[in-house]
C-alpha cells in the first residue's frame, strides 16, 4: 500500500482497517481474475488427464514461442542466444548459458521486455538479502494465479471459502497487541489474515482460540508459523477440533517431514504443498494422492549435478514460460529436488512426471569441516526426543562455530532435555564445531515475516573439499 494509505490504515480503528483489508483485496482480485485468467483456468483443468507425450508436446511449442519472444524482446536475451544453432529448439536446451539470480540482478534492465508500469512487479526476498524486482506481464500473472487456483480447486477451494491466512503482511497495530488480536479480517472474501510476526509462547493461545471459533476450511501460508501453532497447541492439550479444516496449502518455505506430521496431526487435515516462487518458477503441485507432479505446461525443469549433466538428485535449473516480462531462461534457482523413477505413474490421473522431494534451499544448511553440508531437514530433526523447545534457531557465522538461539518453556524443558539436543545436534555437525547455546524468550522473524530455523552467512566462503 502507498504511503498516504499507510498512514491512514495506521491510525484507523479495528472494523475499518478490516474494510481497507478488503478494499485492497477487491482491487487486487480484480486485476488477477480478469483478462485470461479464466480461460487459463478451464484451460489447465480440462488438460488434467492429458498423456505425457501431449504434455511434452504442448511444452515444446511453449518453449520455442517463449524463447523466440524473449531473442526478439530481451536485449540479453538477443545478445547471449542469437547466435547459437536453433535456440528455440527444446533438444538444444543444453546449449543454451545458465543463469542465476546475481547475473539477473546485474543484467536486470537489458532483460525485462517491458516497462515496470507495463506489467506487475513481484519482489523475491532472499537469504544474502539482495532482492530482485521481476516485471511479469499482466496476463502471465494471471495465469499463475490460475494455475495455483487450479492446484487449490482440486481440494474443494474457492475464493470466498472461509480461509485463515499467515502471511508477510504485517497489518497489526500496538492496540492490537495489546488486545491480543493478531489478525485482521477481510469479510468479503472470508479471508482471516493472521500475523507470522508475533509468533510467540505468550500469544500463541490467542491464535488458537480465535482460530477454533473463526473455523476455517483452509489454512494459506507460512507453515512454519502454523507448525508453532500447532506444537503449542500440543503441548497444552488445546483440542483442535477435527473436521474444520479441509486442508492446508503451505507456501513459500521448505516443508519436512516433522513439519508436515505435526500440523496434519494437530490440525486433523492433510497438507498438500506446491513450489513456486516469487521470481517466477514453473509449478510443482501435490495431488490428491500426495504426490508431486511437475507442471510440464508451465515450464522446463531440468535437475542437474555440480557438472551441469542431468542427474535425478540435484539443482533444480528453470525455464518457466511466464516470466516474458523478465525471461528465465535456464535460471538455477537456488533449490534442490529429486525426480522419481522416469517410469512411474500416478493413480491421480495426472500423467505429468513426479518428484520424489523438494528438498529446498540449498543455501538453507550448516557447514562443518568434519561432516559437509547438513541440510535443513537433518537440523529439524534434532528435536528428536526433546521436550519444552518452542523453537530454535542455528547460526552460523564462523566455519567452526555455531550459535544456537533456543525458545524453551521453562515448565517442562529440563537438563537432560537440553543433554538429549546437543547430543542429536554433535551427531550431525560432528564434535569440533563449537556450539554455544544461548537461551532467548523471542527468536525474531525476518523482514518477510518468515522463520528462519538456519542463517548461514559465510555459505560464499565455503570452499569444499
Ligand atoms: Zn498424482
Amino acid at each position: 500500500m502507498a504511503q498516504l494509505q499507510d498512514k491512514l490504515y495506521k491510525y484507523a480503528p479495528h472494523f475499518l482497517q478490516n474494510s481497507l483489508v478488503s478494499i485492497y483485496n477487491i482491487l487486487a482480485y480484480r486485476g488477477r481474475n480478469s483478462g485470461k485468467y479464466h480461460e487459463f483456468l478451464k484451460h489447465y483443468k480440462a488438460n488434467k488427464n492429458l498423456s505425457l507425450q501431449e504434455l511434452k508436446a504442448i511444452q515444446s511449442k511453449k518453449y520455442t514461442a517463449f524463447i523466440k519472444y524473449a531473442i526478439t524482446n530481451s536485449k540479453y536475451y538477443s545478445n547471449t542466444l542469437s547466435k547459437l544453432d536453433s535456440p528455440e529448439n527444446i533438444e538444444n536446451i543444453r546449449l543454451l548459458p545458465i543463469v542465476n539470480k546475481e547475473l539477473i540482478r546485474q543484467n536486470i534492465s537489458d532483460i525485462y521486455t517491458i516497462k515496470k508500469s507495463e506489467g506487475s512487479v513481484a519482489k523475491t526476498g532472499g537469504t544474502t538479502g539482495k532482492s530482485l524486482e521481476v516485471v511479469y506481464l499482466l496476463d502471465d500473472s494471471r495465469e499463475r494465479h490460475a494455475i495455483l487456483d487450479y492446484f487449490r480447486h482440486n481440494f474443494g477451494y474457492r475464493l470466498g471459502k472461509k480461509t485463515a491466512w499467515f502471511s508477510g503482511k504485517n497489518l497489526l497495530t500496538p492496540k492490537d497487541i495489546r488486545k491480543n488480536r493478531f489478525w485482521k479480517t477481510d469479510y468479503i472474501y472470508n479471508v482471516r489474515y493472521y500475523s507470522t510476526f508475533h509468533i510467540h509462547s505468550k500469544y500463541l493461545k490467542y491464535y488458537i482460540e480465535n482460530l477454533i471459533t473463526f473455523k476455517p476450511e483452509y489454512f494459506v501460508g507460512f507453515p512454519s508459523t502454523m507448525y508453532e501453532i500447532a506444537k503449542y497447541g500440543m503441548h497444552y492439550n488445546i483440542v483442535f477440533p477435527a473436521g474444520i479444516i479441509k486442508a492446508i496449502f503451505p507456501t513459500a518455505e521448505t516443508i519436512t517431514t516433522e513439519i508436515r506430521t505435526v500440523l496434519e496431526t494437530y490440525f486433523k487435515t492433510k497438507v498438500y504443498n506446491q513450489y513456486a516462487s516469487s521470481e517466477g518458477s514453473p509449478f510443482i503441485i501435490e495431488c490428491e494422492q500426495g504426490n508431486l507432479h511437475l507442471e510440464l505446461q508451465s515450464g522446463v525443469f531440468e535437475v542437474l549435478d555440480n557438472q551441469d549433466n542431468p542427474c535425478t538428485n540435484g539443482r533444480l535449473v528453470v525455464t518457466p514460460f511466464n516470466t516474458k516480462g523478465t525471461p528465465l531462461i535456464r535460471y538455477d534457482i537456488g533449490d534442490q529436488i529429486e525426480l522419481d523413477e522416469p517410469t512411474a505413474v500416478c493413480p491421480c490421473g495426472n500423467n505429468n512426471p513426479l518428484v520424489k522431494h523438494i528438498l529446498g534451499r540449498i543455501s538453507d544448511y550448516i557447514y562443518s569441516e568434519e561432516k559437509g553440508k547438513i541440510n535443513l531437514g537433518n537440523i529439524s530433526n534434532c528435536l528428536k526426543g526433546v521436550k519444552g523447545v518452542i523453537r530454535f534457531q542455528i547460526q552460523q557465522h564462523h566455519i567452526n562455530a555455531l550459535l544456537v538461539l533456543l525458545e524453551k518453556d521453562d515448565k517442562t524443558f529440563t537438563n537432560k532435555d537440553q543433554d538429549v539436543f546437543l547430543k542429536n545436534l554433535k551427531d550431525r555437525v560432528g564434535n569440533r564445531i563449537k556450539i554455544t547455546l544461548k537461551f532467548t524468550d523471542n527468536i525474531p522473524v525476518e523482514k518477510s515475516g518468515k522463520y528462519r530455523l538456519i542463517k548461514n552467512t559465510i555459505k560464499d566462503e565455503i570452499v569444499e573439499q
